[in-house]
């Protein structure tokens, strides 16, 4: 028995003109279009599938002829078709294969947007509200997105308002190769608009390029990398669920502090007599707060020591009445060479711990030498020469090692 499927799919008779099945396919691509029944996705792709075949002379004899089946072997012989998912769902099968069910039938969302934002380690620290602009995509108001002043459109010739094209290629005698590709004339969207009935607003394109300024709020404490989701405000699509803007945080370098997680680090240099007398300093907070720290006499500072102060560091993200510790290391400048008399330095020796004493051997036995500056291009050049005679040493023994007499 002959199969009706396809017909009664456009709700024709078998024996119907080219004109009703046109008359009953735009109709019900109308009635079902998934920007007015997003539910629809399945039954929308059934039509459009329906009126390929039924609209196309040479698939239609076919269909009538063999069914189905007939179309899908049919695909195999030349430049047919290939709907295998398509004709799953017709049988029964009811899955779409490819994602193609998804084009549709579900509403799609938009790609997010990523935008860098530089702040400053004192933005981090106290907060703040940073204005960015940006451009985005609305929908234009003049024709509510319809791209035409009538807010009709037609169903995309090329496509029959399926928004893809399927081809089908021959790789070999039983290769074949299935591509889906978007449809060009109607950029995917499986309609278009009549070029008299476009909106003059977008032009047809649906949507204004607008730009928009967005209040970013800096939260206390916030850190580095840290994101910020503003939800639905990225493009503007008809029938798209807008992404997501979302900042990113950026933290300048600062010319004092290091951040770790809620710690600061600064490196702070004092002169010797400081790092053994006791000494005061002023540190300028990241708020502009003075903070005096007095370090007593008597309590050494080494070059390299490490001092945290509880509590100056920065804010908790999310509690910001605490906060993590400052640690400061210390580098000690000493004093240059001949800073003092021969008469001063014994009274300074005098005032320091004692040197420790060096029993030295008979004088006739030891060589006394001076102690030089390192430099190491000098060192370099002695090792050459060394290498250089070494060399001449494995040339002469042929082994690499003079011979060693027993
Ligand atoms: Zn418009
Ligand atoms: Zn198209």
């Amino acid at each position: 028995m002959a199969e009706t499927k396809l017909y009664d799919v456009l709700n024709v008779h078998r024996g119907a003109s080219d004109g009703e099945i046109k008359k009953a396919y735009r109709k019900l691509a109308k009635e079902f279009h998934p920007d007015k029944n997003p539910e629809a996705g399945d039954k929308f792709k059934e039509i459009s599938f329906a009126y390929e075949v039924l609209s196309d002379p040479k698939k239609r004899s076919i269909y009538d002829k063999h069914g189905l089946k007939g179309l899908q072997e049919g695909a195999a012989d030349g430049p047919g078709f290939t709907h295998d998912d398509l004709f799953s769902h017709l049988f029964g099968g009811g899955i779409f294969g490819m994602g193609m069910s998804g084009m549709h039938s579900r509403t799609q969302r938009g790609e997010d947007t990523v935008h860098p934002l530089k702040v400053s380690l004192e933005d981090l620290y106290n907060g703040k509200t940073a204005k960015l602009q940006l451009s985005k995509n609305v929908i234009c108001t003049v024709c509510s997105g319809k791209g035409s002043k009538s807010g009709l459109t037609d169903p995309c010739r090329t496509c029959h308002g399926s928004g893809f094209k399927v081809t089908f290629r021959q790789l070999g005698p039983n290769l074949h190769q299935q591509l889906q590709s978007r449809c060009s004339d109607c950029a995917g969207e499986g309609e278009v608009t009549n070029e008299k009935d476009r909106c003059g607003h977008c032009s047809g394109k649906k949507v204004i390029n607008e730009s928009k300024i967005l209040d970013v709020y800096i939260d206390k404490g916030m850190r580095e990398s840290q994101r910020i989701c503003f939800r639905g405000e990225g493009d503007q699509q008809p029938d798209v669920e807008p992404g997501d803007v979302i900042i990113v945080l950026q933290q300048k370098p600062h010319n004092k502090f290091q951040r770790s997680g809620d710690n600061l680090y600064m490196t702070h240099t004092i002169s010797l007599t400081e790092a053994l007398c006791g000494f005061s300093m002023v540190i300028r907070h990241l708020d502009g707060r003075d903070i005096l720290v007095k370090h007593p006499a008597g309590k050494v500072i080494k070059p390299g020591d490490i001092k945290g102060i509880s509590g100056q560091g920065m804010p908790q993200y999310k509690n910001p009445f605490e906060f993590g510790s400052l640690y400061i290391k210390f580098d000690v400048s000493f004093p240059e060479s001949n800073f003092a008399l021969e008469e001063q330095l014994k009274i300074l020796s005098s005032l320091l711990p004692p040197a420790p004493q060096e029993t030295l051997p008979p004088s006739d036995e030891v060589e006394e030498v001076d102690l030089l500056d390192y430099d190491p291009n000098v060192r370099n050049n002695n090792t050459n020469r060394s290498e250089a005679y070494d060399e001449e040493e494995m040339n002469s023994s042929g082994t690499g090692f003079p011979c060693v007499h027993q």
